[in-house]
């Protein structure tokens, strides 16, 4: 379609619409019209309350405060997600956004801690990640160093329903068009079929140039209009539903999430200023809907404070995230389980490749297909790497282990295992989300130790290698007596 694009229209107004909303404006200015339709009547999906590090990139960029942006969202910081019996039974681990030891020129750190036979000990990585110590000993304070070795990247856990209000108060001051209702036909072009208009239940027609789909998982432009089709990928990532429910707040407030894995899927954590957020995803085979309800009922910290909600969904993506004059973002786009807090990075990672590849002077096949070509390797590396947390497990209590065990896995998965088996190696994918520390922790937190190191590894004495160890040992201790209580932070931060 070669015609300038000038408005654009957002369905929905969950976390996908108005991160879209919010970004595409503040990015793009005056050279466009952004209009965004949701429905009281039909909702959101109401989850996804953890995030990843690159949100503070958004935040950022927006120009938000921090401090009154934890406050308006009863947000908390996040240093981790806890693994818990992932591996085993009784046995945890962090996956910190941080990393173990420092930067080592090529050679990376673990190689030396394999040959100091720290390796094989599971818990030792960890106590050289200052992100883990102070998820352990649940402290946080904006710590401010020249040295990187003392960096400590964070992120968020916050109130979905209060995320999305903050952001439209945000988006609409900025000049970015709300309308409420329920759409209930979509308009195409006969011979392109291109959408041309929205018609609401009460016959308001609302028009654009380029529609973002943030209707959810129903993608009402992307497949019911425009019938796109889906990649299924639950053969390998087979928990298929989701219950969840909001419980009372603890007296200490964790900086970090907890995953809980159980017989048939795995529970989430999630500590707000005002309350915790808790879910039970499963595979719909083992457990029925009122067994993972009274799973998950049964292993809350706290009194629940909302009628427990099942969600359904199916793993995998949108072919096409981008079609004809529609772009997919957020669950209309595809689904991959929340066990990395991958979805609202995505929604984010989405509005930034659009922004760049914007086409200012009309939609031309090269654009959609550079978007489709990104959009498509970015969710294959981020499902390897939540196939990995499944398939490397040594659990013998359930056969929904055992099958996860035995399951044949991607070969760029299989690939990268077979790497790190041998002699430690790990390599970054261009534009993987996750860094190599990410897929070390996983893999040594899931029970996969390399037989052996990188010969870098033997070009110090040993004796310089212990006491390089000690010593970075030392300087990721010695600000933990300093750093207060996460608790103690958001006070003074957020007042
Ligand atoms: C169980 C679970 C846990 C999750 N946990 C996390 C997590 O911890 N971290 C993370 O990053 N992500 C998580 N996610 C994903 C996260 O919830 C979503 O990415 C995020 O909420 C975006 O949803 P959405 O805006 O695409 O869809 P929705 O929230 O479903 O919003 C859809 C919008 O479209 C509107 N709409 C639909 N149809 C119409 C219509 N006909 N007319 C007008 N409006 C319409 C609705 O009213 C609504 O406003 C989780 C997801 C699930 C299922």
């Amino acid at each position: 379609m070669q015609q300038p694009i000038k408005k654009l229209v957002i369905l929905g107004g969950g976390t996908s619409g108005w991160i879209s909303a919010a970004l595409t404006k503040k990015l793009l200015g005056n050279a466009i019209d952004v209009e965004l339709v949701e429905s009281n009547e039909i909702g959101t999906v109401g989850v996804g309350e953890a995030t990843i590090p690159p949100i503070k990139l958004l935040n950022d960029v927006l120009g938000l405060n921090e401090a009154e942006f934890l406050r308006e969202t009863q947000g908390t910081i996040k240093l981790a997600i806890k693994f818990e019996n992932w591996k085993n039974e009784n046995h945890s681990y962090y996956h910190t956004f941080g990393a173990a030891g420092k930067s080592m020129a090529f050679c990376h750190f673990h190689h030396f801690l394999k040959r100091t036979g720290e390796l094989e000990n599971d818990s030792k990585l960890w106590d050289y990640d200052l992100n883990a110590l102070l998820a352990e000993d649940g402290k946080y304070a904006h710590i401010r160093h020249q040295d990187p070795i003392l960096e400590v990247p964070y992120a968020y856990h916050f109130d979905a329903g209060l995320y999305a209000k903050y952001l439209r108060k945000f988006s609409e001051k900025i000049g970015v068009k709300r309308t409420e209702g329920t759409v209930a036909r979509v308009h195409q072009n006969q011979q392109s079929g291109f959408i041309q208009t929205l018609e609401l239940k009460d016959g308001t027609l609302i028009d654009g140039d380029l529609f973002l789909d943030c209707s959810g998982f129903r993608g009402l432009l992307i497949q019911q209009t425009l019938q796109t089709g889906y990649e299924d990928w639950s053969h390998w990532l087979r928990c298929d539903r989701a219950v969840a429910v909001a419980s009372e707040r603890f007296d200490k407030t964790l900086p970090y999430t907890r995953s809980i894995a159980h017989k048939g899927g795995w529970q989430w954590r999630i500590p707000l200023q005002h309350r915790n957020g808790n879910g039970l995803v499963y595979n719909s085979a083992y457990y029925t809907d009122d067994e993972a309800t009274d799973l998950l009922l049964g292993n809350l910290d706290s009194k629940p404070l909302t009628d427990p909600k099942i969600i359904k969904f199916q793993t995998g993506r949108r072919y096409q995230q981008w079609h004809k004059n529609v772009i997919a973002v957020g669950l209309s786009s595809g689904f991959l389980e929340p066990l990395e807090s991958t979805s609202i990075h995505l929604i984010q990672s989405a509005v930034v490749r659009l922004v760049h590849l914007f086409p200012q002077h009309g939609i031309n096949q090269a654009i959609v297909d550079e978007y489709n070509k990104q959009s498509k390797l970015e969710f294959e590396q981020i499902r390897d790497f939540i196939i990995l947390h499944y398939h490397v497990n040594q659990r013998t209590d359930s056969l929904f282990w055992q099958d996860m065990r035995n399951m044949a896995i991607p070969d760029t998965l299989a690939h990268k295992i077979e790497l790190f088996k041998q002699d430690g190696r790990l390599f970054r994918d261009q534009n993987d989300l996750f860094l190599e520390s990410s897929w070390l922790q996983v893999m040594l937190g899931q029970g996969l130790v390399p037989n052996s190191y990188h010969p870098m590894a033997n070009a110090m004495p040993e004796a310089q290698v212990k006491s390089m160890l000690q010593k970075i040992k030392a300087i990721k201790h010695e600000p933990l007596a300093s750093i207060p209580s996460h608790d103690e932070f958001l006070k003074r931060y957020c007042g």
